[in-house]
């Protein structure tokens, strides 16, 4: 059952070829087999998992199902779950249990989706490669010296080794894309205020934006049409009417427009990443695609607008875990001064710590103007390039990341170079935008992504672009050795 996608579990369930308790019990069984290689799991919800299936059974039985009733799902450790542990990859909320769930887990049980359990990430989602996590680094499953990229690294390495058949994740600057990338598999970060951010635990409140990371396009647009949709309790929530993604998977894309940005293909990009997406871009121009040259001029400015934008916003975000409230607290604090100071120098990692520290400089006095002002400005010109594409192209492609996975340990004494890993998603969360990135090949035995970006709220476009071409190859069909 595991090598199934969820739109062929979903019909599986549905035929009564076996249950929703089966099910479970299979993923289960090859978590507690295969997860000791990855570390792809925080918490693993066992009992909670085998009671919502079957419940979910009763409800199949009833003929009160959704079509994603009674299939299993990861969930990044970043949404608040009611009961069961919510880290954020982070000692500081290793003892967090929140009182309520997340917009998304409610979303998705009521849908009678059934929680397997909660997946390792980046310390509060700050990293590109997994290693940040307090709960240490997560291996990838197409091999284990490899990184499965970050933040979403757990989920991504738990759907590409199919201990889990579908997960969730968030993107704030590339985090369900880089990591699908590296892992290959699917992944779609929607349009900011496609998906409710309620109860998700903010790292950068103005680029987080939540999705699905998945064997296919199928199975994305599957799960984003039970995770979209407006919440009044997230004040950047856009009350628009939420599309059936699945509907317009099949519409044909002869003479679809597909812009290339001739800045995503420069210094810095690999040439067997280079090679995959090329092969990628004539398999659509086969399938009637144009492909019109385009520039976003601005890009090279993304990463360092993003590296004030981004710490700024956690700085501030971050505040919230003093010791006091909830979360970690030092032994013994001698007064509250050094309360606030022990609990977070020891309840926050070293990447954080920089990020907050990069941010509270950036917004002080005397220098808000020259830096928080000033990318915010730089900010609406790389929104204005990707506005002017759109006026030629239906979507833009390139490479997800400018290489294949990396050794673990490789980037780690070096920031820069780490953040240059998303140094093609980035853009897309300043500007709002949706992108996915979908499985194209192989570069020395390790995936390689395609990225897709699109207008405002075009999902169903993205996803029914990247459907076709799904059915016409099957690189998101392969499943690393080991866990075959
Ligand atoms: N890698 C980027 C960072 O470290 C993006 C992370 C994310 O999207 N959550 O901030």
């Amino acid at each position: 059952m595991h090598n199934k996608t969820i739109a062929e579990l979903s019909a599986g369930l549905k035929d009564k070829q076996f249950s929703s308790e089966e099910l479970t019990r299979a993923f289960i069984e090859r978590a507690k087999q295969f997860d000791p290689k990855l570390n792809s799991f925080i918490t693993l919800t066992e009992d909670l998992a085998l009671e919502q299936a079957r419940q979910a059974d009763q409800r199949i039985q009833a003929g009160d199902n959704t079509p994603l009733t009674g299939i299993p799902i990861a969930q990044k450790d970043i949404f608040c779950t009611k009961d069961v542990k919510t880290s954020c990859g982070s000692k500081m909320l290793d003892n967090f249990y929140s009182p309520y769930d997340a917009a998304v887990v409610e979303q998705l049980n009521n849908t009678g989706m059934v929680l397997l359990g909660k997946t390792n990430m980046d310390e509060f989602a700050m990293g590109s490669s997994n290693e940040t996590s307090f709960y240490g680094p997560v291996k990838n499953p197409w091999d284990l010296n490899t990184v499965p990229g970050g933040s979403s690294g757990g989920s991504a390495a738990a759907v590409a080794a199919r201990i889990a058949p579908i997960a969730t994740g968030t993107d704030t600057g590339g985090s369900i894309r880089q990591p699908a990338a590296l892992c290959g598999i699917t992944g779609m970060k929607p349009t900011y205020g496609r998906v409710s951010r309620y109860g998700m635990i903010a790292f950068a409140s103005s680029l987080d934006q939540a999705g699905p990371l998945a064997q296919s396009a199928e199975d994305a647009a599957m799960l984003l049409n039970a995770m979209a949709g407006f919440d009044t309790r997230d004040s950047t929530s856009t009350e628009l009417a939420v599309p059936d993604y699945q509907s317009t998977l099949n519409a044909d894309i002869n003479g679809l427009k597909i812009g290339i940005p001739k800045e995503y293909f420069g210094d810095g990009l690999d040439a067997g990443v280079q090679s995959a997406i090329e092969e990628a871009l004539k398999e659509y121009e086969k399938l009637g695609a144009q492909l019109v040259d385009i520039e976003l001029p601005n890009s090279a400015l993304s990463v360092p607008t993003y590296y004030v934008v981004a710490p700024a916003e956690c700085s501030s975000n971050l505040s919230r875990f003093d010791g006091v409230r909830f979360g970690y607290r030092c032994e013994n604090p001698l007064d509250l001064e050094d309360l606030y100071k022990r609990s977070r120098g020891e309840g926050f990692g070293p990447e954080v710590k920089r990020r907050i520290m990069i941010g509270a400089y950036a917004l002080s006095a005397g220098y808000y103007d020259a830096y928080y002002i000033k990318a915010q400005k730089i900010r609406r010109l790389i929104s204005e390039d990707f506005k002017e594409a759109f006026k030629k192209v239906d979507v833009i492609m390139g490479p997800t990341t400018p290489t294949t996975a990396f050794n673990i340990g490789e980037k780690t004494d070096d920031p820069i170079t780490m953040y240059l890993s998303d140094v093609y998603t980035i853009a897309v969360n300043l500007a709002g935008l949706p992108g996915m990135s979908i499985p194209a090949g192989f570069s020395e035995n390790k995936p390689v992504g395609l990225q897709l970006i699109g207008n405002y709220f075009e999902e169903a476009k993205l996803l029914n672009v990247a459907h076709q071409y799904q059915l016409n190859t099957d690189w998101h069909r392969q499943i690393p050795g080991e866990f075959k």
